[in-house]
This record gives C-alpha cells, structure tokens and sequence, in this order.
C-alpha cells in the first residue's frame, strides 16, 4: 500500500491518458494521491480529477510561491480563503517561497506563506510547503512566526542534514520522491539519519521521475520506485517502507478511513 503525497496529475502532460496513469497507479499499490493546487486558475482541473475517482484523490488549496504576482496576489489570497470556508480540502498547499525562479517577490511570497499557515492553522489542515533556494528561509520563517498547532510536510526536500533535523524538530515531515534516485544526490546520505516516522513519499508528477525514468515524465506509480529505493538506503524492505510512510501520511493528512 502507497499513498502519493504529492502530484499534479491534473496538469496539461496528463491530459490524453489520464485514465493509464491512474490503473498504473493502482497496480503499484497506489491507494491515495494527494492533489497540491497551485492559483486559482488551475483548481477547476485538479477538481476534475477529484471527481474522477474522489476515494483515490484528495485536493489541497493554496497559492504557490511562483504563482505570487504582485497584480493578482490579493485576488489569489481571497480565493484560497473562499475555498477553504467549503472544507473540502485535506490541506493547504502547495505554499512556500521559491527563490531560484523570482527573487523579486521575496517579501510577497513570504507574506503569502505566513497568511496560509495562520489559515491552515485556523482550519486544523496541514500544509505542504514548496522551498526551492529557501529551505533555512523558511524554517527560520517558521519558528519566527509560531503558529500555534502548525504541521506539514517539505515537499521534495532539499536541504542539508542540518536542515532535516531543524524540520522534524519543529514537528514537519519531509516529503522524498525522485531525487532520492540521482547519483549526484546527498539525500541518501541525510536520510539514514532521519527516522522513518518523519518521512512521507511523494513523486511531484509530472516533475522529477525517478531513475531509470530521470528526465522524462513521472507519474503516481513511480513512488513504488521510490519506495524500493529508499528500503535501499534504510536497509530495510520495500513492504515496510511503504506501510510506515503512508501510515505517517495517514496521520498527517488524517485518512481516517484509510485501512491502516
Ligand atoms: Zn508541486
């Protein structure tokens, strides 16, 4: 049993054969896949694919970093809280900041990241947070900020081993997917380090596919790869692995109704 904690199988790469993708997912083992929006444009599709098969998928809302534009932003932060009022949502994400893309929103994208966390905060959710250039930023954002009752997860972390231990400390679980494959990776490295309960898996599809698939498009039922390699690293099997992720994933997303 696999649970995706993060994937944007609603994007444009998936449109012609959704329905492959999602059998495929099911016969790695897929029972859950976490849908992170990212603006408000893109929540009708991702809701299309929730309708789709809904005890599969389940739908987060929030504004991504690089969707934080200082002509829409007030608009976007108005429909993130909107939806959060119908409580449809299993978290709130994807949110964060992104320095690598567009340093020159650095301040909006930090109020935009302390915003949603008082909301997801609010609403008992979790977040899942995207941190490229911005892991320390975000942890020291984090704590500065202190909001009661806090949690999530850094999606497709990468940061040093000081770092990991700075996320799990504050109570937030790393989310691990394809880079866990790179050769030039340190991930490896940092995770023997790290207990399993403070890991999640998640594939980023369409982004980051895993070796032997590195460059071209990823999907849900590569996690199992992920899966594989991480019992690789832990010395440990790939059935442990996956029971112990997803019933982190289970506890932080509360799937209640997952049998685990
Ligand atoms: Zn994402």
């Amino acid at each position: 049993m696999l649970i995706d904690t993060h994937a944007h199988l609603y994007a444009d790469e998936f449109k012609d054969d959704l329905s492959e993708v999602i059998e495929r997912a099911r016969q790695a083992g897929l029972v859950r896949i976490l849908l992170p929006n990212i603006e408000s444009s893109t929540a009708e599709a991702m809701w299309d694919v929730v309708k789709t098969d809904p005890d599969l998928f389940s739908p987060m809302i929030g504004l991504h970093p690089c969707s934080v534009k200082p002509e829409t932003i007030e608009d976007e932060l108005e429909f993130v809280r909107q939806e959060l009022k119908t409580d449809k949502y299993i978290a709130v994400g994807e949110i964060g900041m992104d320095l690598y893309w567009d340093k020159s929103t650095r301040q909006l994208q930090e109020m935009a990241f302390i915003e949603q966390c008082k909301w997801a905060a609010a609403y008992n959710l979790p977040v899942a947070i995207h941190s490229r250039d911005s892991t320390g930023e975000l942890i020291k954002i984090i704590r500065k900020m202190n909001v009661e009752g806090l949690t999530g997860v850094f999606h497709c972390f990468s940061g040093t081993d000081k770092e990991a231990l700075e996320i799990i400390e504050l109570g937030f679980m790393l989310g691990i997917g394809g880079v866990l494959t790179f050769k030039n990776s340190n991930l490896r490295e940092i995770l023997k380090d790290i207990p399993l309960e403070h890991i999640l898996l998640e594939t980023d599809s369409p982004y980051l596919a895993p070796v032997p698939y590195r460059g071209k498009r990823n999907e849900s039922s590569y996690t199992s790869i992920v899966a594989e390699t991480l019992a690789q690293v832990k010395e440990d099997t790939a059935e442990n692995i996956s029971t112990i992720t997803s019933s982190n994933a289970a506890r932080l997303f509360r799937l209640k109704e997952l049998p685990l």
